[in-house]
């Protein structure tokens, strides 16, 4: 039937390329037909042999093709010359950059009920985190690590399936034995992140928040962005037993917890957002005495992977598919570190999301697990910022992290290329690209003002004329560094 339907003549297809037929209306954002649906199959899914895993994803991926073809006037411009669908393969497909995806954002998205002005408006107003719009879609925005920042829209089928992967595959509840949580309405869940926008870990949190308010009480996110001090009192007085942080906050919060200033009895502790290396690791799980976990999602899926019980990240394969590549797109074998990686999200058709470069690299695990899942195993090589550490009044050191840090230059001052370098112990260097030279003084201001909620008001902050630096082996951009280091503590 695919090739019947693709078989038009060039000026036919010439002047229908851009005109997709109006996608039919996704589900509510939450029903729980849909959401039951999507747990028995994760359920099923999860002990499922390497083959049956392909299978599965085969199924989607073609349903996917056909879809994104017919519905979503991006994939018709890109796809246009392509063979049909049922004959073509993944890696012949074109690798799609965030960069042409927020171009046109409207015609990536089979919604016709959505348009760019609505969905502008939904995410400058933070009263709508979590929230639907227009009753059915999420929007997650991403930071603009590699210049642009992103726009993401999922319906309800989409948040269905991550719910379930989160609840069944990284909660555990298809895997072990049940542990108590925040589903179990017996512990504490508290998530540090910067929550003053719409980003999916903080977008998600009160997304449950909204769909189970039963649940209110036992989920709390607190802001990254205030004074290390104040954090460590509403932690105290929260008492939470599951902690989410990206590894950077969590490394100053052990830190906090082993000089005696916070004093959390947690039972697990979560890291995302960035790579988890092995000595953050073990110094968080010592300071808190309790199992440190991995997480590894994106706006663009979130819920990538889960760790088992080996620690080993599994990739949900039967839900979103990560091709770990070279710089000329290449795929690279087992046991070496890919330069990018291209993701295809099965979960979601409203933004269809397919050889996506997401930015990360990636190294596939060449040994099966010994957990026994077949889901393949990988390593996560994801941005390696630094915390800055600022001399404050009577000599305190005051810790600055890169996420807060980036929020504040993204949100406040609307820059994305920036890069941002302590070369003292009062003193910053601030690198933006050419771009954005234009909105040095807004910076520096809101850096300023920044420096100043946290006391520390008169540090010296020099603009380089430079562009930011990528690293000469990766071309990646560390945004935050930390270039004092070697010189103060010599
Ligand atoms: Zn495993």
């Amino acid at each position: 039937m695919a090739s019947m339907v693709s078989v038009t003549s060039h000026r036919r297809r010439r002047t229908t390329a851009g005109l997709a037929a109006p996608a039919p209306l996704p589900p509510a954002f939450f029903d729980a037909s849909h959401w039951g649906r999507a747990a028995g199959d994760v359920w099923s899914g999860t002990w499922l042999d390497r083959d049956a895993i392909a299978g599965r994803a085969l199924l989607r991926l073609a349903a996917l093709l056909r879809f994104a073809r017919t519905h979503v006037p991006l994939y018709r411009r890109l796809y246009r010359d392509l063979p049909p669908a049922s004959t073509v393969k993944l890696d012949e497909l074109p690798v799609l950059h965030k960069g042409q995806l927020m171009a046109d954002l409207p015609a990536s998205l089979a919604a016709a009920d959505l348009d760019r002005a609505a969905i502008d408006a939904f995410i400058a107003d933070p009263g709508r985190i979590g929230a639907p719009l227009a009753g059915r879609y999420a929007v997650w925005t991403s930071s603009g690590s590699t210049g642009v920042p992103g726009i993401f829209v999922h319906d309800g089928d989409a948040l269905a399936v991550y719910d379930a992967l989160e609840l069944l595959r990284f909660r555990g509840l298809s895997v072990g034995p049940l542990p108590a949580g925040p589903f179990m309405a017996s512990e504490r869940y508290a998530m540090v992140a910067a929550i003053e926008g719409h980003f999916a870990g903080i977008a998600t949190v009160e997304r449950l928040r909204r769909n189970f308010p039963l649940l209110a009480p036992w989920v709390r996110a607190f802001s990254v962005l205030q004074p290390l001090p104040d954090l460590v009192e509403q932690l105290n007085a929260y008492r939470p037993a599951l902690l989410a942080a990206y590894p950077t906050m969590a490394e100053v919060l052990a830190g906090e917890q082993q000089a005696g200033r916070l004093h959390l009895s947690l039972d697990q502790l979560w890291c995302g957002g960035e790579s988890l290396s092995t000595a953050t690791r073990a110094q968080v799980a010592q300071a808190f005495g309790c199992r440190v976990r991995e997480a590894y999602g994106a706006s663009e899926f979130l819920s990538i992977a889960w760790p088992c019980r080996h620690d080993h990240l599994h990739v949900n394969a039967d839900w979103v598919l990560l091709e770990g590549v070279d710089a000329h797109g290449r795929p690279v074998p087992p046991g070496v570190p890919s330069h990018t990686t291209l993701l295809t999200n099965l979960a979601n058709r409203t933004q269809p999301l397919i050889r996506y470069d997401l930015g990360d690299s990636i190294t596939v695990l060449p040994e099966p697990c010994p957990c026994g899942s077949q889901m393949p195993a990988i390593e996560v090589q994801g941005r390696s910022d630094d915390v800055l550490s600022i001399t404050g009044r009577h000599g305190r050191a005051v810790k600055l992290m890169p996420l807060a840090l980036a929020t504040v230059l993204e949100d406040d001052a609307l820059v994305n290329d920036f890069q941002l370098l302590q070369t003292g112990q009062r003193h910053l260097v601030l690198r933006l690209g050419r771009d954005e030279r234009a909105r040095a003084d807004a910076t520096c201001a809101a850096l300023r003002a920044y420096l100043q909620r946290l006391g520390l008001a008169g540090v010296r902050i020099d603009l380089d004329p430079a562009s930011p630096h990528r690293e000469a082996r990766s071309g990646k951009l560390r945004r935050v560094i930390n270039g004092a280091r070697g010189v103060t503590s010599g």
